[in-house]
């Protein structure tokens, strides 16, 4: 027994963290359902550290030390229950399963609680970064024990990204779901930021009148400047990429349709659940399933729009500008809502997550990583109760700054019939915070009148009800 860890479920996530192990100098034992799998990985990248492959399961968990540290990389979903119910009983109290897949969070907390009832330590940890980022270090988002951090931390610090200053993007998140349930919010704000993006795109296309490859350019200067990301820069390599078969824009020979595997539907549903606002993440799914509505689509393409009227050049360059602020404010409005939903199920869960870490374990190795993860962290040190990001003093000046030109470029959409779900629900969603008076009065009469729902008043506590169907007077309820 020699292996400091064990990777089972050598697809292409498993293959790649397991090689990271061990380049990383840990011997890692290997094991996958399909034994090809096991002896291919052997086969090609052997020679890249010390790997212990075996083939029956008995013989995987003979080769770890102890605590054993057994890391499952199987589908998610009735998959990681069958794995962790074929290697659980050969386990000993005190050994580690780390579930590295992109369970439901709600999952995690139930296979955590029925492992530490039989001794073992669940660990449910996300990870981002795809296939390259789990080979050259990505970010992780480990859940359970503060006694199965200790132990497998320092291991994770060594194969997860480093941020610019040298931290490693690993922290321990929280108790059974917490690393879970972050990692979800985190594909949350991606659906959003590509949602963004892809709007930003639109106009720039519809109502600037630029060539992908224009596009592109554009957005390679974007991000030489605060929209610096993982996300901008792959969507000027996109745009500017040529069909070889046709010579056409890649981005016009792609069906429009999107497809999603439901990290982003769990965000919004748990958001739901919780009771936050996440609006402009649930745009972006949406945004992705009207896209698949094809026969709807095809049925509603002779609806009238108005006529076009595209911009001047000298007009499409400062409207670009004015859709890097719209864009800019709109991103800043989605993580407020992450975060949101992030502070509020950590309060529900008792995981107390530290929410500058979160920030900071996102700067590097994660799809949503970006320049501006680092002014959230530092957002939340400096002031870790914050409410809300728009809270923040260097955020709420950035956002006025850049009001003006987000109400133009919604303005310029709507008039030019661009569809813009995730510009506009941001730009609501901070006008509804800013507001002084809010509709919902007149709700809560509507829900007095027609149900006797009763309401409060702004001038003296205590719950009250009209009587609609009589003489009108209020009564106390
Ligand atoms: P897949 O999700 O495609 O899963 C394939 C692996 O699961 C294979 O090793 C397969 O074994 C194994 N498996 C499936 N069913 C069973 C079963 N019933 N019993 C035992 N083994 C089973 O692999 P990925 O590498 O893409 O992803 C692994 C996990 O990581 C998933 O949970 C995924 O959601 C998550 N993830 C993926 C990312 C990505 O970019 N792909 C990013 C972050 C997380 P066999 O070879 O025998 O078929």
């Amino acid at each position: 027994a020699s292996a400091q860890i064990g990777v089972t479920g050598l697809a292409v996530m498993g293959r790649n963290l397991a090689r990271n192990f061990a380049r990383n100098g840990y011997t890692v034992a290997l094991h996958n359902r399909t034994p090809a799998r096991t002896h291919d990985l052997v086969k090609e990248f052997g020679h890249e550290g010390d790997f212990a492959p075996a083939e029956a399961p008995e013989d995987f968990v003979a080769a770890l030390e102890r605590p054993r540290r057994l890391m499952i990389m199987v589908k998610a979903g009735a998959p990681t229950d069958a794995v962790i119910e074929e290697f659980a009983p050969l386990l000993e109290p005190g050994d580690m399963i780390i579930d590295g897949g992109n369970a439901h969070f709600a999952d995690t907390r139930r296979r955590e609680k029925d492992l530490r009832e039989r001794g073992i330590h669940f660990v449910g940890t996300g990870i981002s970064g795809g296939e390259e980022g789990a080979l050259h270090g990505p970010s992780i988002m480990p859940g359970g024990s503060t006694e199965s951090y200790a132990s497998l931390g320092p291991m994770l610090e060594k194969i997860a990204a480093k941020a610019k200053d040298g931290t490693p993007c690993v922290t321990h998140i929280g108790p059974d779901g917490a690393g879970h349930f972050v990692k979800m919010v985190h594909n949350g704000i991606e659906y959003a930021d590509m949602q963004l993006i892809g709007e930003a795109y639109q106009l720039l296309r519809d109502v600037a009148g630029y060539s992908p490859a224009e596009i592109a350019e554009i957005f390679r200067t974007w991000n030489t400047g605060r929209l610096d990301s993982y996300l901008i820069e792959i969507t000027a390599e996109v745009l500017s990429h040529i069909d070889e078969a046709t010579g056409k824009p890649f981005v016009d020979v792609v069906q429009d349709q999107a497809e999603q595997k439901g990290t982003g539907r769990w965000t919004v549903q748990i958001a739901l659940d919780l009771g936050v606002p996440v609006s402009g993440i649930a745009e972006a799914v949406f945004a992705r399933s009207l896209s698949g509505h094809s026969a709807l689509r095809e049925a509603s393409r002779h609806l009238a729009g108005p006529k076009p009227a595209p911009l001047s050049k000298a007009e499409a360059g400062a409207f670009a500008d004015r859709v890097e602020q719209a864009l800019y404010a709109s991103k800043i409005v989605s993580y407020t809502q992450g975060f949101h939903e992030i502070a509020t199920g950590s309060e529900e869960y008792d995981w107390d997550i530290d929410l500058g870490e979160v920030a900071s374990i996102w700067r590097a190795g994660c799809i949503i990583r970006a320049a501006f993860l680092d002014r959230i962290r530092a957002a939340y040190d400096a002031r870790p109760d914050l409410p809300s990001l728009l809270s923040d003093e260097t955020f709420a000046q950035e956002i006025a700054a850049a009001q003006d030109d987000w109400r133009e470029v919604l303005v310029a959409a709507t008039r030019q019939g661009v569809a813009t779900p995730g510009f506009s629900a941001a730009l609501a969603y901070y006008d509804a915070l800013r507001a002084e008076r809010l509709p919902a009065a007149l709700t809560q009469g509507q829900r007095d009148f027609f149900g006797a729902h009763t309401y409060r008043r702004t001038d003296r506590p205590g719950s009250f009800h009209t009587l609609w169907g009589g003489d009108r007077s209020e009564v106390e309820a």
